[in-house]
């Protein structure tokens, strides 16, 4: 078993490569020394997480516990460890200096192997209710207490959430398919099928076929993804005829059936089967065992329309959701299916798992087949009128393509053709409020969107758009992301009262884009000026989407091309 402090060595050398080299190489020779075990834990850690989410929980100890342990483990207060943080701008940082002053008086010669180190981070995560924080806190505390100051920096960076390492789940396939000499796209397909990239690792060290991997039930998969078109013309010149379905504006679901059992996954793959109680029971009268796709959409009682997304989103916040189903009612409509009994379905065509999804007794999405351009621009039409986001055109003969984003699903909204579109941005910091908000310690924010870099560069501040729920949910959230120093991949000229660590994401909504002295996004060195959006305004929490899945600057450059009147 791995001593941690090699770890930590080796997580250190990461850091300090410069850009071009082979990381994936790296990984590999790394790797090669590691037991099974090891080789699983190590994999996860670089990929931040101590687990897939449909079983782990994330680790994010707020930057406040983390600074109480390190002042309780080092002797130093806590007042002058925020302040030496301002300074530092780094937590782990912070941590190794404290702990090298420290290491002059005490030397231990005991240490935590990778695997108890894991061991307690779980613990950590697992903790609930009552005396959590305090238990955080020891937990913390005892791993500090007999670790190198390298270690307390990289221990640290990982408890807060901090990753910086910069190997993403492509480095690391890459490696193990070096190492173990298998096919690339092997070693892809079954980390799309189990979701689970240390699963992986252990298997590959186990020498195990991973051409066998089937989809288990109740371990959800990667969902495919869609590609987006320009136009009507761009969806008939790819597919030709197609199936067209309405575009939901609702939560996509991937539900697992299995001898009466049922649980619902989100596409982030969190288990979410608590959210729909209604929608686990109307699966539970269904016979067979399956695994199907779908999106669940809420009802206004009233109306029987399909309400906005955000409006779903409410059930994510109260803890009441016997109240909520009778109030905000939800429709489930099926898309796919994925297996059933204990055939796989994913490797049929479309058609196929079409025509055995409408047998199966699940209400299905609204579709047709397409056989024209015209078909398809009838069949937008009528989907926008409906209030809904816009079309899904599906290829009949594809196969479904877990994991990747492909043009068998290719999806137009309507949006794109004018500029009412939304954008996802990323929450950079917040205001505090004024006047009637200061009842909130809330007043906005500051967003921006990511460059290819993975720079955060501002694009506007957002005042307006929330509700009172919404302003307390977000003032929540937002404590817990809150960090006392500028992350180091920040660009703005704005200084917010609190900076946050990027990981909330929220859909806005703005009039226009002008350029501005004042914001970084798409910023043009010659001009010296970035791009804003004029009037934002917040539509949603966007709770589903990763910081990954924010509209990019890239996409920004190209809404402005495509309208360069916009200015
Ligand atoms: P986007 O989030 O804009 O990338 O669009 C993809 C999402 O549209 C999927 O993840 C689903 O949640 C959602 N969606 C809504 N209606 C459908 C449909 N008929 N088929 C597939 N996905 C759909």
């Amino acid at each position: 078993m791995v001593d941690f402090n090699v770890i930590a060595q080796f997580f250190d050398e990461l850091e300090k490569i410069p850009g071009k080299i082979d990381l994936a190489e790296k990984f590999k020779e790394f790797d090669l020394q590691l037991e099974t075990e090891d080789s699983r834990i190590i994999v996860y850690l670089l990929q931040g997480i101590l687990g897939p989410a449909f079983k782990t929980k994330e680790l994010g100890v707020a930057e406040k516990l983390c600074l109480r342990a390190l002042e309780k483990s080092s002797g130093v207060e806590e007042k002058v460890l925020e302040k030496e943080l301002k300074k530092v701008g780094d937590l782990g940082l912070l941590t190794q200096k404290i702990m090298l002053k420290r290491k002059q008086t005490t030397l231990s010669f005991n240490s935590f192997s990778l695997k108890e180190v894991y061991d307690k981070l779980l613990k950590i995560t697992e903790l609930v209710g009552e005396g959590s924080q305090n238990s955080s806190i020891s937990l913390l505390c005892e791993l500090l207490s007999i670790s190198t100051p390298v270690e307390g920096k990289h221990l640290m960076r990982f408890v807060s959430g901090v990753k910086r390492l910069g190997v993403g789940d492509g480095i690391l396939l890459d490696g193990l398919r070096r190492e173990h000499e298998v096919e690339r796209k092997i070693v892809d397909r079954a980390y799309y099928l189990t979701s689970d990239l240390g699963r992986i690792a252990l298997m590959l060290k186990q020498k195990k076929d991973l051409t066998k991997i089937k989809i288990e039930y109740f371990n959800p998969i990667m969902p495919a993804l869609a590609e987006r078109a320009e136009d009507v013309k761009e969806i008939f010149e790819r597919l030709k005829e197609c199936y067209g379905e309405v575009k939901y504006d609702g939560m996509r679901i991937q539900l697992h059936k299995k001898n009466g059992k049922v649980k619902l996954f989100s596409r982030h793959l969190e288990e979410v089967t608590n959210m729909f109680p209604e929608i686990s029971e109307k699966a539970s009268k269904i016979k067979n065992d399956f695994v199907v796709e779908g999106e669940a959409v809420g009802i206004d009682v009233e109306t029987k329309q399909i309400l906005p997304f955000q409006e779903l989103m409410t059930r994510k916040r109260k803890n009441d959701i016997k109240e909520k189903t009778a109030d905000l009612p939800v429709k489930f409509l099926t898309f796919d299916l994925l297996k059933l009994n204990e055939e796989d379905y994913i490797d049929k065509t479309f058609e196929e798992r079409r025509n055995e999804l409408v047998k199966l007794g699940f209400e299905v999405t609204q579709g047709r087949m397409l056989k024209s351009q015209k078909d398809i621009q009838t069949f937008f039409n009528e989907s926008i009128s409906n209030n809904n986001e816009g079309i899904m055109c599906k290829n009949l003969k594809s196969p479904y393509s877990p994991g990747s984003r492909g043009f068998h699903w290719i999806k137009l909204k309507q949006s794109y053709s004018e500029f009412s579109d939304t954008i996802d941005v990323i929450v950079m910091g917040y205001f505090l409020g004024k006047g009637k908000r200061t009842e909130f310690e809330f007043g906005g924010m500051l967003a921006g969107i990511k460059d290819s870099q993975g720079n955060v560069n501002s694009i506007a501040k957002i005042g307006s758009g929330f509700t009172e729920g919404e302003m307390e949910d977000l003032q929540a959230k937002l404590e817990e992301l809150q960090t006392e120093v500028k992350p180091l991949n920040y660009n703005t000229s704005l200084k917010p009262d609190y900076w946050v660590k990027p990981k909330l994401v929220i859909e806005v909504k703005s009039d226009e884009m002008t350029y501005s002295k004042i914001h970084k996004a798409c910023y043009n060195p010659e001009t010296k000026t970035g791009i804003a959006l004029r009037f934002p305004r917040m539509i949603a929490i966007r709770t589903d989407k990763t910081v990954d899945e924010a509209t990019t600057e890239e996409e920004i450059k190209k809404i402005i091309k495509d309208k360069e009147n916009v200015y």
